[in-house]
């Protein structure tokens, strides 16, 4: 067993948080497994989803998931996390004896793909062309180069058994890609959904949040029965994507008001009176964790449409509502239209309306 380490306590960081600030995690999030002594002894869990039974779901103790397909021919593989490790291959092995042949990235994170060199140098490796650019310009060792690369849309199919590949661009990184079995109705899409939580801070650490919006209804697009959706130790359904998408819904809509109280002239120069011109930095820092703490405050408390709260409906709502908040309400600032407009002459500091 780990030791607890001491809390890394700094006067200019962050506070520790301690189990009884937060909710816990609604019952219905809560998988059987994870109250299983063998999954953590075993170190993965694995499950059939979708229709045809040749798909399967495989999830660690770490929290991270992943894919596979029986074919006939040989198995696809998507996905080869550092968390979940060899165990793929236990897990491949304890319903088939078929090699695995193929490998598809879904985006180029080291967290999600940075066990993949376990395969060795024959698999084929299915990725976007922007995956493929991104580790060729940052190579690793334990990430090999995709072998076959596309800009749309292709198949991959092996043995009778197709996947759709689709890219429909950047949202939590650039490349990450929609994969689709048909015929199992399974999507795989990373680091979007965390199905049953809010997902981990700061939108799941994406880059574009305009795209990792739009990617909750492009998922919503596909006809799937089951959601893998990388993290969570839980694959998802239609609802639980329906649910966090009125979540991420509610966290832009107070984001947006939030900015509009607070980025009009008298606000902005109210975050920064009486203090000399070297602290105006305290100032922004104020403006912007206000608008997080504001957002924050009106997501959580709010009564949403199945009469319930977040915390109650969402595992971690209480933890990483304020990340995203910032997260949100920054991006909402940048990658959307700006309301705030400065005329010639004196606006003050960061006046912008
Ligand atoms: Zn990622």
């Amino acid at each position: 067993m780990f030791e607890k380490p001491d809390f890394y306590a700094t006067k200019w960081g962050f506070p520790e948080s301690r189990p009884e600030d937060h909710a816990p995690a609604p019952k219905q999030f809560m998988p059987e497994h994870l109250s299983d002594p063998s999954f953590y002894e075993k170190g993965y869990h694995l499950e059939n989803v979708g229709d045809g039974g040749n798909f399967y779901w495989v999830t660690s103790p770490s929290g991270y998931d992943a894919g596979f397909v029986v074919t006939g021919s040989g198995v696809i593989v998507i996905d080869a996390p550092p968390g979940l490790g060899e165990n793929i291959q236990a897990a491949v092995r304890s319903v088939t004896r078929e090699p695995v042949t193929h490998l598809v990235y879904s985006h180029w994170h080291s967290d999600h793909i940075g066990a993949a060199s376990q395969f060795g140098p024959d698999v084929k490796i299915v990725a976007h062309e922007i995956t493929r650019e991104l580790l060729e310009r940052f190579p690793d060792k334990y990430r090999p180069l995709p072998t076959e690369t596309f800009k749309t849309d292709a198949t991959l199919e092996v043995g009778g058994t197709k996947l759709e590949l689709s890219y429909k661009g950047a949202d939590h990184t650039p490349g990450n890609i929609y994969i689709y079995g048909p015929e199992q109705k399974v999507l795989t899409k990373i680091d979007i959904v965390s199905p049953g939580s809010v997902t981990f801070a700061h939108c799941d650490v994406s880059e574009n949040i305009s795209g990792f919006y739009q990617a909750h209804d492009d998922i919503l697009s596909y006809d799937f029965k089951a959601l893998i959706g990388g993290h969570i130790s839980r694959w998802g359904t239609r609802e639980d994507v329906e649910i966090v998408r009125e979540y991420w819904h509610d966290v832009l809509a107070y984001a947006e008001e939030g900015l509009r109280k607070m980025s009009n002239a008298e606000a902005l120069v109210g975050f920064t009176r009486g203090m000399a011109p070297e602290y105006y930095m305290v100032g922004g820092e104020n403006w912007i964790n206000s608008i997080a703490n504001y957002t924050t405050e009106k997501t959580l408390t709010k009564t949403t449409s199945n009469g319930q709260t977040w915390p109650e409906r969402l595992a971690g709502a209480t933890m990483f509502t304020k990340y995203h908040a910032w997260t949100v309400a920054e991006t909402f600032r940048t990658e959307r239209t700006h309301f705030g407009y400065q005329k010639e002459g004196n606006g003050g500091p960061f006046y912008i309306a």
